[in-house]
């Protein structure tokens, strides 16, 4: 399976493969050469699921569906054509060929994207792999519960400057 690991503050660590079977527990992160420890302890079901992130330990991932690379290419053709069917210029054969393989695309990408599971406290993606029955699409009750704690002198986490608040000199 393919990982894209995110550290504990959700940054991006970059991508690994490892095998579920074999179970690393110190994994180069190719490229950038740092080493990361993956925690396996309870991470497999007994369908050898994955049922936890093994970045952070989260019990609580979620599924999506990941696209593959193409799709933002095929997102600006397909916009293309909207807009030249809006114009009233798809009147030729061969625009609304075009359209239509465009279309086709859109379908087919649809079709063979796969699904990820993605955990809700670092964000790390776990791809090309069986998914359990269990893990559920993205809950907003369950992502409130993992937001990012709030750091204080960041821009936006502070609360309003309250006037009678501020010290008599
Ligand atoms: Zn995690």
């Amino acid at each position: 399976m393919r990982i894209e690991l995110r550290d504990a503050e959700r940054r991006k660590i970059g991508r690994i493969e490892v095998d579920p079977v074999r179970r690393p527990t110190r994994v180069h992160v190719g490229g950038t050469g740092r080493e990361v420890f993956l925690d396996w302890d309870t991470a497999l079901d007994d369908a050898r699921h994955l049922r936890r992130c093994i970045s952070c330990g989260c019990r609580d991932l979620f599924r999506t569906k990941a696209f593959p690379q193409v799709t933002g290419f095929v997102v600006v053709l397909a916009f293309a054509g909207a807009a030249i069917g809006a114009l009233g210029l798809a009147t030729t054969p061969p625009i609304l060929i075009a359209m239509l393989l465009v279309f086709v695309a859109d379908v087919a990408i649809l079709l063979v994207s796969k699904q990820r599971l993605v955990c809700h406290r670092c964000r790390t993606s776990y791809h090309d792999l069986p998914i359990a029955r269990y893990h559920r699409r993205w809950d907003r009750a369950v992502a409130e519960r993992h937001a990012p704690p709030v750091v204080p002198g960041r821009k936006g986490t502070r609360g309003p400057r309250l006037p009678w608040k501020r010290s008599v000199a």
